[in-house]
């Protein structure tokens, strides 16, 4: 039994658009939308449940998870309701269920906040590096001193007193410590879906063995989106897939893996670590750019309206880029007190962007969106079992 809520139509509208009652229940989105089945109306239910108040019914709901935003539906509809637009705001709304912390629905309701925060994190990694690792004073008397034999610039050897192993030891344990502190929210808030949209069903129970046999759900729908390119724009898919795999990349090797990549050699252009490098920060500059020229034109239906989220993400993603691209070639070119500089002006951009956009904000989709798909799996196959009704795809 779902309670209904007046107050709901007006909460939900405070993260996005608020056009639900432009909607007279036509169907013709559901039946333009490619990922829509027989047990997932998209989005034709969810906004039935949205009109009608159901609070409880719409905390349950993963179909806004299951919509990549292609914006068929929104072409169609006759009465410009821009059913994808509201699948988006109920996705930003629902992110602030999921987190228990109450932070992301600060982040998306009072827009200029999220701003402060990244600035402040912003200031405080530079005032961190001016206090505890300035640069060398040789830096700027002898730059020679910090060159290598393959004259790129020694980058763990710019601060005085610390080795380099020990530079690379404090960067690193500052990086497991911001890994901790992510995986451990986003843990906690996909616990906390978990029980909203599965545990919560009172009209069957999911049997255990099941979460293992529809575990590769989660990793195939993580790796490859497999949902997403059923749209009908494919090219936004690949594009899409081209920025994911790239930042998954640079995630390993800038997070996970930095004591084996950030290293005091200088490859030559074609050795794989430089390739990686190079595929990751095509595949983003790619797709950002694209989206970024797009929402700007505004002439394509499903980038027409911009969340302040948006911009903010697409800003500190392509500054993180761009700043490892002339840290990069900074370094190459031998130039070391311009690369102590851009250095800790690339770490400044990148660490907000990791402990503010990933858990709180848009880049927390990343982790949403699978589990979604893998929690939907979990409720079909448990009503599948109780209706004894066949498997669908
Ligand atoms: S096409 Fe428009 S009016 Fe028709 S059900 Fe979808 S959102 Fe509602
Ligand atoms: S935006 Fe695309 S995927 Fe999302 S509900 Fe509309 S048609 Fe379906």
């Amino acid at each position: 039994m779902h309670k209904v809520d007046s107050s709901l139509k007006k909460e939900v509208g405070k993260f996005g658009t608020g056009k639900w009652q432009d909607c007279f229940h036509c169907g013709t989105c559901t039946a333009a939308c490619q990922l829509s089945d027989s047990r997932h109306l998209i989005p034709r239910s969810t906004i039935r449940s949205l009109q009608l108040g159901l609070t409880s019914k719409v905390h349950q709901d993963l179909d806004p998870w299951l919509c990549y935003y292609c914006g068929d539906c929104s072409e169609t509809c006759m009465r410009d309701a821009n059913p994808g637009e509201l699948m988006m705001t109920l996705r930003r709304y629902l992110t602030s269920v999921y987190d228990w912390t109450g932070i992301s629905r600060i982040f998306y309701t009072k827009r200029h906040i999220e701003l402060w925060v990244i600035l402040g994190v912003f200031t405080l990694v530079v005032a961190l590096f001016a206090i505890f690792l300035p640069p060398s004073a040789q830096l700027f008397s002898n730059p020679e001193a910090f060159l290598t034999v393959q004259g790129g610039v020694a980058i763990n050897s710019l601060v005085d007193g610390i080795g380099s192993h020990a530079f690379v030891g404090i960067i690193e344990t500052f990086d497991i410590a911001m890994a901790l502190f992510i995986g451990l929210l986003l843990i906690s808030n996909i616990i906390h879906m978990w029980t909203r949209t599965v545990l919560s069903r009172t009209e069957y129970v999911v049997p255990v063995q099941n979460y293992f046999l529809e575990l590769w759900q989660l990793i195939f729908h993580f790796s490859v989106q497999p949902k997403f390119s059923k749209c009908s724009d494919k090219k936004y898919w690949g594009g899409h897939f081209l920025m994911m795999s790239g930042y998954t990349v640079m995630f390993i090797m800038i997070v996970a893996l930095l004591p084996k990549f950030q290293t005091e050699v200088i490859h030559p252009w074609y050795h794989w670590q430089r390739l990686l490098g190079y595929y990751a920060t095509f595949g983003i500059l790619f797709f950002l750019s694209i989206v970024a020229v797009k929402r700007l034109r505004r002439t394509d239906i499903k980038l027409k309206f911009s969340h302040i989220s948006d911009w903010l993400f697409i800003i500190l993603l392509l500054l993180t880029t761009l700043s490892g691209i002339f840290l990069h070639f900074l370094r190459i070119s031998g130039m070391p007190a311009a690369t102590y500089f851009m250095y800790v002006f690339h770490l400044a951009v990148l660490v907000p962007m990791l402990i503010v956009e990933v858990p709180f904000s848009k880049w927390s989709h990343l982790a949403y969106r699978p589990f979604a798909v893998y929690f939907a799996r979990l409720n079909d196959s448990a009503i599948r079992r109780r209706t004894n009704s066949p498997a669908y795809v």
